[in-house]
């Protein structure tokens, strides 16, 4: 049956090969003669591995083989150096060789999805044109921080896998409209999340985080899916304030971050690298708008997202950190950030 399709496909010169759910265990080789195929279609089969034959398939565009028995990416996939769209969902890859992503410069579409992935190569980042990325049902502990350089990223799929953080680094990711990491064992999010300006769909339902970054309402989301988390809730308690005691450090920081503000250090302070690369790491409280660096009360706000993000989760008001410099501006009136009590 297969064999029919392949030799009417060679005196057609197609350019397109749909041998999906023919039950077959190999590729038959005469595929390797189809020089004009744009587009191979192999799903919902029992393929375990590909021909070498298939390397002549100079032309080839798309290559489905999601639904299979694959192992292990089989080598021959490094020759198809036009691919732009390549499915591997629902197979049995635990990894995935490195050396088969140094060649796939045209890639768009990388659809991994319901495999038992625990990494990712590093070597992913030469995918420099990849602006899809499924990796959804697999076991990840961790995404490699150098796939943050896809800068023509869109999508990043990688809900229900293990991760328990995402990198520092994906604020890199300028172009991403969507994110999913739901179902996950993250804790926090990174502050850096928050200068995606392009991200549209930001979904995290489902893990371990407690608080939002200080920037969140910075996002112009569309879409904001975070339910089943344990988020902090507001239950008012009265609480004793301990004043805390300055060190020298925080102290000779704040005034010098005040005195940038006048400029009057600033031509002297190009001279102190390492002093300026310390301060780097300031932030500004929330209620004086004054500078600080290592000291703070960490606060939070209980923010209604409703009116800047269309919902799907019945709860609307969500705790966003807040970080202020002292008690003193802590128990100024006028504001409704609260401190965080552990029960
Ligand atoms: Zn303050």
């Amino acid at each position: 049956m297969a064999d029919t399709l392949v030799l009417r496909a060679l005196r057609g010169n197609a350019k397109l090969l749909d041998l999906s759910g023919k039950k077959l265990r190999r590729v038959p080789k005469a595929v390797g003669r189809l020089r004009e195929l744009n587009r191979l279609l192999l799903r919902n089969n029992q393929i375990a591995e590909l021909p070498a034959e298939l390397q002549a398939l100079n032309n080839l565009t798309e290559l489905n083989l999601g639904n299979n028995s694959l192992e292990s990416l089989p080598e021959v996939l490094k020759h198809l150096r036009k691919l732009r769209k390549l499915h591997l969902f629902g197979n049995k890859l635990d990894k995935l060789s490195p050396s088969v992503f140094e060649w796939l410069d045209n890639l768009v579409f990388l659809n991994l999805c319901n495999n038992k992935l625990t990494t990712l190569p590093e070597e992913l980042y030469r995918l420099a044109e990849l602006k899809y990325l499924n990796v959804n049902n697999n076991q990840l502990e961790s995404i490699p921080s150098k796939l943050c350089v896809l800068q023509r990223l869109c999508e990043l799929h990688l809900a229900n896998n293990e991760l328990k953080s995402l990198p520092h680094e994906i604020g890199y990711l300028t172009n991403l409209k969507k994110l999913s990491v739901a179902r996950n064992q993250i804790q926090e999010l990174p502050e850096e999340l928050c200068v995606l300006r392009n991200l549209k769909v930001l979904d995290v339902a489902g893990n371990q985080l407690s608080i939002f970054p200080t920037k969140l309402l910075e996002l112009k989301l569309e879409e904001f899916y975070f339910e089943q988390n344990p988020l902090l809730k507001k239950h008012l308690i009265s609480s004793i304030q301990q004043n805390e005691v300055l060190t020298l450090q925080e102290i000779t920081a704040r005034y010098i971050l005040d005195e940038l503000k006048y400029n009057s250090l600033k031509a002297t302070f190009k001279y102190y690298p390492k002093a300026r690369k310390i301060l780097d790491h300031a932030s500004i409280c929330a209620v004086c708008k004054k500078s600080f660096l290592n000291t703070w009360l960490e606060c939070v706000n209980f923010v209604d997202v409703t009116k800047e993000i269309s919902m799907t989760s019945p709860a609307c008001i969500v705790p966003v950190r807040v970080l202020l410099c002292s008690y003193k501006c802590f128990n100024q009136s006028g504001h409704q950030y609260y401190g965080i009590a552990v029960l």
